[in-house]
């Protein structure tokens, strides 16, 4: 697994670099706790957060698939961009961990990317979504695949079928 994929309660924003990081544990009883997945695309402090179009497109995108996981699709409790578009909060209960995390993105990835137009956003339009305007295809193309290749090595990428995020221009 690479360094970017580990789990942490102590978080520098100053030094914290793109990654997957299990940010917050909310205990609801003893057995019980909502884990809070710190999906972070951008360093912070780096000063290139993602775009407005590109925070809502993987909103919508990863919302809706990673919930068909079969593996933590049930788990997750909520998927939601973070204020300073550096990265997304996944929730989910207590019984998931970060390989199955990185595993499902890869999925959804190998699934629904690169897109080709606003067709392949799930819910885009006026009656699920409240500003089916706001998306970019390019952009979040590059920014999955940057994402992708923080979290999966050229070797682990092969394995995992989402070799083209090496092998690209993404
Ligand atoms: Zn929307």
């Amino acid at each position: 697994m690479k360094k970017s994929v580990v789990s942490s309660f102590d978080v520098d924003h100053r030094t914290l670099g793109a990654g997957l990081y299990l940010r917050s544990v909310y205990p609801i009883n003893d057995d019980l706790a909502v884990y809070s997945w710190d999906l972070r695309f951008r360093a912070p402090m780096a000063h290139a957060p993602l775009g407005s179009g590109e925070v809502h497109t993987i909103e919508h995108l990863m919302a809706y698939y990673l919930r068909l996981d079969p593996v933590i699709g049930s788990r997750i409790v909520s998927f939601c961009p973070m204020g300073c578009k550096t990265g997304f909060y996944l929730s989910t209960m207590n019984d998931v961990d970060a390989e199955q995390i990185r595993a499902a993105l890869a999925k959804v990835y190998a699934e629904v990317f690169p897109l080709h137009s606003a067709d392949d956003i799930v819910g885009l339009n006026e009656v699920q979504c409240g500003n089916p305007g706001l998306y970019a295809i390019e952009s979040t193309n590059s920014a999955m695949a940057e994402y992708m290749r923080c979290l999966y090595s050229p070797e682990e990428a092969e394995r995992a079928g989402i070799g083209a995020i090496y092998k690209t221009s993404l």
